[in-house]
């Protein structure tokens, strides 16, 4: 029952890439970001190293607000509310190959709806 997932071209968005950037100043061993899209406009995001464990702690916020919203607060962004995710790799992005087992290993129990 594995479904291949669209070949889509996830792009982060401007104000994703400066939170990325940071996450990945503060975790050398990143290399890469998982970005959550949650469907009430909180994100999550975390560094992964190459092995696919995190490399940083999980960080949720919020475009233009303070605080993630009382949603989020509550569960801890869901994953039944995720919208999209995806991994941002540092370039040199790594082979196709590793890329597929690392993403398997952190978003692959996150179902495509
Ligand atoms: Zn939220």
């Amino acid at each position: 029952m594995k479904e291949k997932k669209s070949k889509k071209v996830q792009q982060v968005e401007k104000r994703e890439r400066a939170m990325i950037e940071g996450i990945l100043e503060g975790s050398p061993d990143g290399i890469g970001v998982v970005v959550v899209r949650l469907e009430c406009g909180c994100r999550k995001m975390a560094a992964i190293s190459k092995e696919g464990e995190p490399a940083s702690k999980i960080i949720m916020y919020r475009d233009q607000a303070n605080a993630i919203c009382a949603k989020c607060k509550e569960d801890h962004g869901s994953f039944v509310r995720v919208t999209e995710s995806f991994i941002h790799w540092v370039e040199p992005a790594p082979s196709e190959q590793l890329q597929q087992e690392i993403s398997l290993k952190v978003l692959g129990s996150n179902t495509t709806n």
